[in-house]
């Protein structure tokens, strides 16, 4: 384990493991025995950024309740899944090959975001290249034009790893940005000698195995031989099907393990952030294994820690649309899915042909038919989960579960580089909204923000985390079992 930086002389935590087993799997409980020391610092985060509407205009009251959350924190992060650009002097083409979806806006929501007090943004996720590189790097220009740190994209792969780092009155922070959930196509190459590099996303790849056992292995044979492909001379030969990989084992299961080598680059990337900035934030986005879980894949509950180890302050994980738990891992939190904070998805306008194609025959339908044939029919963000799935029931489409629309700001209080509260704002982006108003964030009232809250407790439970619910919000403070015990 890389030792975490004292980058103030301090002593950080010495730490004892209890070892205690949650649904998420083992779960190393930490308990800290000297009190963080060093200057207080604070950070607020919120998940996707689907925003395609002007929102500055605002004036009522839940809504300037929470940018004033967002601003007085002293560096606030959201995700970025969306591409910014003018459409009438844009060069690039929509993509064959998109995260589900033409995300884009013009730059006026991007201002107010900035607007809103956001300095942190992370461009590595599914929809980075939904209008093609050109589409990308337009909106890393507009990030800068704006004076915005950015992270998880770039010109090559060293680039895109690389943090972006932000100078603020508490210290400077460093931001790396990377996305386990990414089209092919996307992910950034490096230069060599002879032959330039590839712009895109810092991505961590996750290689997956299917395990199945005897009985079902021979199954997938029989279905091999009915359509006349090659059948595995042996139980424990493995079979390609469909892309994938299947392997004899004792149990079914899915074996997901990251790639060594993009798990090394962006740890190096992480130990040389904690040297270069006072406060190192990392983030990934991962809708892994697959929107409708409310637990995170132990792939990356491991990789989340690798960071925390490797020098991080706080690692902030979005991806599912919907809230995960939280730990409080050494200190340092570790949010696995902040959902969504913007979810104005149905008001992305113009789309591409493609789009038309997938839900409607004829070319004089126009968006407002286009997007009441995705959502109000259900046809999109519904996941059929079987009985047996480990990874909880489908809340059903967009349009039908309320969890899409409910999420929480989380703002870390930090002493040095160790957690002292965690405050968790509840948030409602209007689910039973019109169209043109839907998907706006604004403080829940007092019952939703119970139920929001009481939620994300529950999701944290596998991982030890007690939330208070206080004043309308969600806190965690270090336990009473010493000053400093932490979850
Ligand atoms: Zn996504």
């Amino acid at each position: 384990m890389a030792s975490i930086p004292r980058r103030y002389g301090l002593p950080v935590f010495a730490l004892c493991s209890v070892v205690m087993v949650g649904a998420a799997g083992l779960i190393a409980r930490q308990v800290a025995s000297v009190a963080p020391d060093g200057p207080t610092w604070s950070l607020a985060a919120t998940g996707d950024a689907i925003i395609t509407r002007r929102v500055s205009l605002y004036d009522d009251p839940p809504f300037l309740d929470l940018v004033k959350v967002i601003r007085e924190a002293d560096a606030a992060f959201t995700n970025l899944e969306m591409s910014f650009f003018n459409l009438a002097d844009f060069k690039g083409y929509p993509q064959v090959e998109q995260g589900g979806n033409w995300f884009f806006a013009p730059p006026g929501p991007l201002e107010d975001l900035k607007w809103m007090g956001f300095d942190l943004f992370n461009q590595a996720n599914n929809h980075t290249t939904d209008w093609g590189v050109e589409g990308m790097l337009e909106t890393s220009r507009l990030l800068d034009s704006l004076g915005l740190t950015h992270a998880g994209t770039g010109m090559t792969l060293g680039e895109a790893t690389h943090a972006g780092y932000l100078d603020a009155k508490k210290g400077r922070f460093a931001l790396i940005g990377l996305a386990t959930t990414f089209t092919p196509m996307s992910m950034a190459g490096d230069p060599r000698p002879e032959v330039k590099g590839r712009p895109g996303l810092s991505g961590l790849r996750v290689q997956r195995t299917y395990q199945l056992e005897a009985a079902r292995l021979a199954d997938l044979s029989r279905v091999l031989a009915a359509l006349r492909r090659p059948v595995p001379d042996s139980a424990t030969e493995s079979v390609q099907f469909l892309g994938a990989t299947f392997v004899g084992g004792p149990e079914s299961k899915v074996i997901e393990k990251t790639n060594p080598r993009d798990e090394e680059r962006i740890l190096r990337a992480v130990r040389s952030a904690a040297k270069q900035a006072d406060y190192v934030v990392v983030t990934s986005h991962t809708h892994e294994p697959g929107n409708s879980g409310t637990e995170p894949p132990q792939f990356l509950i491991d990789f989340a820690r690798k960071c925390i180890d490797a020098g991080a302050d706080t690692y902030i994980g979005h991806g599912p649309h919907q809230l995960r738990g939280i730990e409080i891992y050494k200190g340092k939190p570790i949010l696995y899915s902040l959902g969504n904070f913007f979810f104005q998805n149905e008001t992305i306008e113009p789309m591409p042909s493609d789009m038309y194609e997938n839900f409607a025959r004829d070319s004089e339908t126009l968006a407002g038919d286009l997007y009441d044939l995705r959502f109000s029919r259900g046809r999109s963000g519904h996941w059929h989960m079987s009985p047996e799935s480990t990874i909880g029931v489908s809340p059903g489409p967009y349009s039908m579960s309320p969890v899409w629309y409910e999420t929480v700001a989380t703002v870390a209080q930090f002493r040095g580089h160790g957690l002292v509260e965690l405050k968790l704002y509840p948030v409602e982006m209007g689910h039973k909204s019109p169209r043109g108003q839907k998907g706006t964030p604004r403080l829940a009232n007092a019952q939703k923000g119970k139920e929001i809250i009481d939620r994300l407790t529950r999701l944290s439970v596998p991982f030890g985390t007690q939330i208070v619910f206080e004043n309308g919000i969600g806190v965690w403070r270090p336990s009473k079992a010493g000053a400093t015990a932490q979850q």
